[in-house]
């Protein structure tokens, strides 16, 4: 075994992100005895997608108590799912308790990261460079809004902001407004406005299968039981996870299972008994499997494209004009206010960061083909750099903050072979990367995801990029690294 070249709390690590994934971050290294780390925020507010996307109707499709750091319950949340203000204010408070805070650096953009004489070295937008011996990037999955290519979107007269940029300054009341796009984002925004504003337009280019699965509030009462006796919530957690698990994120890996049968049945009869209208059924009627996209929940969407202020679109946008949206049959829909609810660019993963590897290697010529990692966390050649949340890990309907814990106890297990001595420099190897690519590429062929829709779920060769096996088999291989998978460096 090489020589112990570092003590323990001599490691310095940067994290990339204030948001879900950094916070956690934080808190474990320092559990842990880690003293010199720190996060780099661009923005000034802790939160990540939350702080950034404030839409009206904006709540977690996943519930609350699972979305929840395993170690801080939360005995307050008040509904199923709970709404983006709390989880933003969740967040803003672990990090304060667990004095996270003093370790960000808010208002710094992380530029570029390479590595060289076995450390990284960082430029910040402003300048400003730092060092580290490890590099976790906590950036998250969408958070580059994508605006759509449609002719003369800039003309538009009116208010126009994507639903990640929601402008509070323009007013709604009676005005008309027009929403682009049929994801989880535009149907909430739907549900929120549809009855509030002077007329609603939603333009669909895709129909969306609806879960309708409820969002019930907690009740004082059940709060305070919570707070009274934490193993009631404990044990809330564990049903929750059985229902999303168990019934949800293992039945979309296997498209022809029992339990995806019933889902697909589940959304039938939602749209059968939903929608009033024959005409209006069938234009939110999907010509495909439900959950190929990432299965919507919502109890009011029908409802509410249904209110006399709402009307779905479905013919093709053909340009924006000043006054509204041109569509294809030369109608002219007059519009106040445009919300572009157009998803996210899901690729970028760290990027724009520009990640130098070993050798002068350029993460964006390694992902140039396709973002990759091992087991989501590693690439070969980029030594002691991780990813919470990286490219191939799952991100179906699970909690994402399960799955950062996950990800960041088998980090730490990673970064304690280097505390212990036993190399300085840890990163997949290729072959190992290469197997699991392959295997993951194929185990996605028999997913939900790869039956002929288009989704942020695929990447550009139409090969589903998310983790395509059980959540089990992903806590398996969370639970300890193959080190044979790794190249070590003394
Ligand atoms: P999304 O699911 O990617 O949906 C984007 C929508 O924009 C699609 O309907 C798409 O149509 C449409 N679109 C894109 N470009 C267009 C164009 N040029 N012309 C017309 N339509 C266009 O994005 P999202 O709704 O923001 O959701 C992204 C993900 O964020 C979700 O899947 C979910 O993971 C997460 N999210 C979660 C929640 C929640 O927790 N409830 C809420 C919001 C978001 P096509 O379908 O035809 O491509």
């Amino acid at each position: 075994m090489a020589q112990s070249k570092k003590i323990t709390n001599d490691l310095r690590v940067v994290i990339i992100g204030a948001g879900m994934a950094g916070i956690l971050s934080a808190i474990k290294l320092r559990e842990a005895g880690y003293t010199d780390f720190i996060i780099y925020e661009k923005a000034n507010r802790v939160g990540g997608t939350w702080r950034e996307n404030t839409y009206p109707g904006i709540a977690c499709d996943v519930p609350a108590h699972l979305y929840t750091y395993s170690f801080e319950p939360n005995p307050n949340w008040s509904q199923t799912f709970a709404p983006g203000d709390e989880i933003e204010a969740y967040f803003e408070g672990v990090a304060h308790k667990y004095g996270v805070m003093e370790s960000i650096r808010f208002g710094e953009e992380i530029k570029s990261c390479e590595f060289a004489d076995g450390r990284w070295h960082l430029l910040t937008a402003k300048g400003e460079r730092d060092t580290a011996d490890i590099l976790i990037a906590a950036t998250g999955v969408l958070h580059h809004p994508n605006i759509p290519d449609i002719p003369g979107l800039d003309t538009f007269a009116g208010a126009r902001f994507h639903s990640a940029r929601w402008d509070h300054t323009v007013p709604l009341e009676g005005k008309r407004v027009g929403v682009i796009g049929t994801g989880s984002t535009a149907i909430q925004i739907t549900s929120a406005l549809a009855a509030k504003v002077g007329k609603f337009e939603l333009f669909q280019r895709t129909a969306q299968w609806i879960m309708p699965i409820e969002n019930a509030h907690y009740s004082e009462a059940e709060r305070a039981s919570f707070t009274r006796d934490p193993k009631l919530m404990a044990s809330l957690r564990d049903q929750l996870h059985e229902m999303m698990i168990g019934g949800i994120a293992n039945a979309v890996i296997k498209a022809d299972s029992p339990e995806m049968h019933m889902i697909e049945k589940a959304c039938l009869d939602n749209l059968e008994n939903g929608v009033k209208d024959p005409g209006l059924r069938e234009k939110l009627r999907p010509n495909y499997r439900a959950a190929c996209k990432r299965l919507i929940f919502s109890t009011d969407f029908y409802d509410a494209i249904q209110h006399p202020n709402a009307e779905l679109v479905t013919e093709a946008i053909e340009a924006v004009e000043p006054k509204g949206i041109r569509t294809k049959d030369g109608r002219l829909h007059d519009l106040d206010v445009l919300v572009l609810a157009t998803g996210f660019a899901a690729d970028r993963f760290v990027r724009p960061a520009r990640v130098i590897g070993r050798d002068g290697i350029d993460l964006d010529t390694v992902w140039a083909d396709r973002p990759f990692a091992y087991l989501s966390i590693s690439v070969p050649n980029f030594p002691n750099f991780f990813m919470l949340n990286g490219p191939n890990g799952p991100v179906g309907n699970f909690s994402l903050i399960q799955i950062a814990e996950f990800q960041l106890g088998y980090i730490m297990q990673l970064l304690d072979q280097i505390r212990a001595g036993t190399c300085q420099q840890i990163s997949a190897s290729l072959a190992a990367t290469e197997k699991f690519d392959e295997a993951r590429i194929s185990a996605g062929k028999g997913s939900i995801w790869s039956t002929g829709c288009k989704s942020w779920y695929l990447d550009k060769h139409g090969v589903p990029a998310s983790w395509p096996w059980a959540y089990s088999r992903f806590a398996e291989v969370m639970a300890t690294p193959e080190l044979d998978a790794y190249d070590l460096v003394s």
